[in-house]
Protein backbone atom coordinates (compact mmCIF):
# COMPACT_ATOMS: atom_id res chain seq x y z
CA UNK A 1 0.00 0.00 0.00
CA UNK A 2 1.08 3.55 -0.54
CA UNK A 3 0.05 6.39 0.95
CA UNK A 4 0.48 9.85 0.87
CA UNK A 5 -0.44 13.14 2.62
CA UNK A 6 -0.50 16.82 2.80
CA UNK A 7 -1.86 20.21 3.84
CA UNK A 8 -3.11 23.35 2.20
CA UNK A 9 -2.25 26.80 3.83
CA UNK A 10 -4.58 29.42 2.36
CA UNK A 11 -3.46 33.11 3.08
CA UNK A 12 -5.63 35.85 1.89
CA UNK A 13 -4.12 38.36 0.28
CA UNK A 14 -0.58 36.82 1.18
CA UNK A 15 -0.62 38.43 4.94
CA UNK A 16 0.81 35.53 6.38
CA UNK A 17 3.02 32.85 4.99
CA UNK A 18 3.77 29.23 5.95
CA UNK A 19 6.47 30.42 8.56
CA UNK A 20 4.44 33.15 10.41
CA UNK A 21 1.67 31.22 10.41
CA UNK A 22 3.94 28.37 12.37
CA UNK A 23 3.08 25.13 9.97
CA UNK A 24 6.85 25.25 8.93
CA UNK A 25 9.46 25.82 11.62
CA UNK A 26 12.64 27.45 10.31
CA UNK A 27 14.85 26.19 12.42
CA UNK A 28 13.65 22.60 12.52
CA UNK A 29 13.81 22.88 8.16
CA UNK A 30 17.87 24.40 8.60
CA UNK A 31 18.80 21.09 10.66
CA UNK A 32 16.71 18.94 8.49
CA UNK A 33 18.76 20.13 5.53
CA UNK A 34 22.02 20.40 7.07
CA UNK A 35 24.95 18.21 6.72
CA UNK A 36 26.23 16.76 10.41
CA UNK A 37 29.05 18.85 10.32
CA UNK A 38 26.72 22.06 9.58
CA UNK A 39 24.30 20.62 13.12
CA UNK A 40 27.58 20.54 14.89
CA UNK A 41 29.05 23.73 13.99
CA UNK A 42 25.43 25.49 14.87
CA UNK A 43 25.49 23.72 18.38
CA UNK A 44 29.10 24.54 18.93
CA UNK A 45 28.28 28.33 18.25
CA UNK A 46 25.14 28.08 20.29
CA UNK A 47 26.92 27.39 23.34
CA UNK A 48 24.56 25.39 25.25
CA UNK A 49 24.19 22.17 24.77
CA UNK A 50 20.90 20.92 23.36
CA UNK A 51 20.64 18.61 25.59
CA UNK A 52 20.33 20.47 28.40
CA UNK A 53 17.46 22.67 26.62
CA UNK A 54 14.73 19.91 26.16
CA UNK A 55 13.68 21.58 23.30
CA UNK A 56 13.57 25.30 24.25
CA UNK A 57 16.04 27.64 24.17
CA UNK A 58 17.63 29.60 27.34
CA UNK A 59 15.45 32.85 29.08
CA UNK A 60 18.44 35.70 28.05
CA UNK A 61 15.31 38.41 27.30
CA UNK A 62 15.97 40.09 30.27
CA UNK A 63 19.91 40.20 29.60
CA UNK A 64 19.05 41.27 26.43
CA UNK A 65 17.20 44.46 28.28
CA UNK A 66 20.00 44.61 30.52
CA UNK A 67 22.48 44.97 27.95
CA UNK A 68 20.67 47.12 25.72
CA UNK A 69 20.10 49.96 28.45
CA UNK A 70 24.01 49.59 29.17
CA UNK A 71 24.87 49.90 25.69
CA UNK A 72 22.06 53.03 25.46
CA UNK A 73 23.95 54.88 28.81
ZN1 LIG B 1 5.82 35.15 6.83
Amino acid sequence: MVGFGGRMVYSVGGERCVVCSVVLDQTALDRAFSTELQRAETDGIYGVPRSDLAGAGPAVVSLNGTLASLVVT
